[in-house]
Parts: structure tokens; sequence; C-alpha cells
């Protein structure tokens, strides 16, 4: 581990280098994982969803609002919605009440109704669980399959989100900047089967940790693995008060949480 520093003295972390071989890289990366398996054991999804349609519907509610609050609304859409038979003989205006406080509810009420139809008429009313199918859906491209993919059928993917983005290219695991080309690099240097995972280890990451404007370098535990070390906030004490969520000793975003997270359920939406 890359400190030093005596008795009484604050630990002096030296900024990791970035790895100059591939070799080098796999070993960076995977040690990184490792590392973050250790800070985030209980790392999940975090959309509520009881199945493969509810989160296809969570995923695209997500776009530019936060999944709580996305949590927050689908409880009210899915009782009145359950299957996308429902939700594409709806009355939009309906829709568009319901998911109101995601924001960009008239071109979203679009999107959920375009797919449950294209469910309904080209798949029987079932969400398709392949990445080629999938990716034929009004709206749906490779981010959202990959989330679906990965969380309700099983089958490896990652999710290249802006957390992803930000944080695989602090450690050096990428330059690249078309997410594509970064799905495809990263996940060369990890077993496919740690694919899913691995999205939700950095995304954690990203989300309560190594945050856009002012990551908390000084009480972020892989800092002795990080060539960006040192970017954000170094100060102990004030690096733990930009720490969110769980790690701040509140809710996280799921009011149905899996059993072993850590923090307690989100609050519902006020008034529903
Ligand atoms: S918070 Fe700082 S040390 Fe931790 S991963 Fe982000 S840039 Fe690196």
């Amino acid at each position: 581990m890359a400190t030093s520093g005596g008795a009484g003295e604050r630990p002096v972390i030296r900024k990791a280098k970035a790895a100059p071989t591939r070799t080098g890289r796999v070993r960076q990366a995977r040690r990184i994982y490792r590392e973050l398996e250790e800070v985030y054991p209980y790392a999940h999804p975090e959309l509520d969803f009881e199945n493969p349609f509810q989160l296809l519907v969570a995923t695209v509610l997500s776009a530019q609002t936060t999944d709580l609050r996305v949590n927050q609304t689908t409880p009210a859409l899915f009782a009145k919605y359950p299957t996308p038979e429902d939700l594409a003989a709806a009355n939009p205006e309906d829709v568009e009440e319901l998911i109101r406080p995601t924001g960009f509810f008239r071109a979203k009420t679009k999107s959920i109704m375009g797919l449950a139809k294209a469910l309904t008429e080209n798949f029987g009313g079932e969400v398709p669980g392949t990445l080629k199918d999938m990716v034929t859906l009004p709206g749906v491209g490779r981010k959202t399959a990959n989330v679906v993919l990965g969380n309700a059928f099983g089958v490896p993917g990652i999710t290249v989100d802006t957390h992803f983005q930000r944080l695989v290219r602090r450690w050096k695991w990428t330059e690249q900047t078309d997410p594509d080309k970064i799905e495809q690099e990263v996940g060369s240097l990890f077993p496919k089967k740690d694919w899913t995972m691995l999205s939700h280890l950095v995304i954690f990451h990203g989300r309560r940790i190594c945050h856009a404007r002012k990551p908390a370098c000084g009480a972020c535990p892989i800092a002795p693995l990080c060539p960006s070390y040192g970017e954000g906030e170094l100060d102990p004490v004030k690096a733990e008060k930009l720490l969110k969520y769980e790690k701040a000793g509140l809710p996280g975003q799921r009011l149905k949480p899996p059993s072993d997270f850590p923090g307690p359920p989100a609050p519902p939406l006020e008034g529903r």
C-alpha cells in the first residue's frame, strides 16, 4: 500500500501511477475491483423492480433524474399498469400525471407507452432477453439494454453511465470517450462474469465518494490504488462530509433495498 507516516501522523498517500502495460492495467483494475467489493459488499442496482418490464420502464424514466425519484414514482405506475398491454392501452394524460415527478414527463410518457406497444406487438408482451432484440425497442440503446440484461436476466453487461465514464478515466483504465468503446476496453480487463457487478461497484463509488466536481479523496478507501488521488478534497474531516447515502449514515435510493443493505430504506414521495 503506497502509504507512510509515523504514529499519530496523518498517513501520506502517494498517487498511484497509471499502469504502463496491459498486464499492469489488468492487475491494477482487478485490485480496485476487489477493494470496491470490500467497500460495497452489498452493491446492487438502485432501481426498485420486480420483473424485467418494470426494470425496463424504470431505466427509461431514470434519464435526467435520480433513481430515488424514479423509485418514489413507479409504485403507483406499476399498480395501475402492471403489464405492457395495460400500459400500451393507457390514457397518455393519466400516465403523464403519474410520472410527472421524474421530469420530462410528456416525452417519457411517449417513450414508455411506445415501448409497451412494441413489447405487446412484437414480443408477445414479454421483454426479450437478448441485446439484439432489446435494442430494436424504441428508445432502448446498449446502456438501457445492458442494465436490464444484467439485472433481470443474469446476462453479464457493463453499464456505461456518467459515473462509470468518469471513474474509469480517473483510474486510467481507458482514454476513450465513446461509451461503446469504453464498454469494450474496460470489458476486456475483466472476466465477463464480473461485468454486471463491476458496473454496480463503480457506480456506487461514483455516487457516494468519487463525485464529479469534488471527489472525497481524503475519505476514499481505494486512494492508495488511484492514479487521480488528489483531484478532490484531501482533508479527511472535510472529505468525510462529502460522503453520500449509507456512507453518510443516510438512506440509499431504494424504497425496497436488498436485505444486506446497511442503510435505511428511502422514504416514499410525500403525498403518495
Ligand atoms: S475519490 Fe479520489 S482517490 Fe478515490 S477514486 Fe476518486 S479520485 Fe481516486
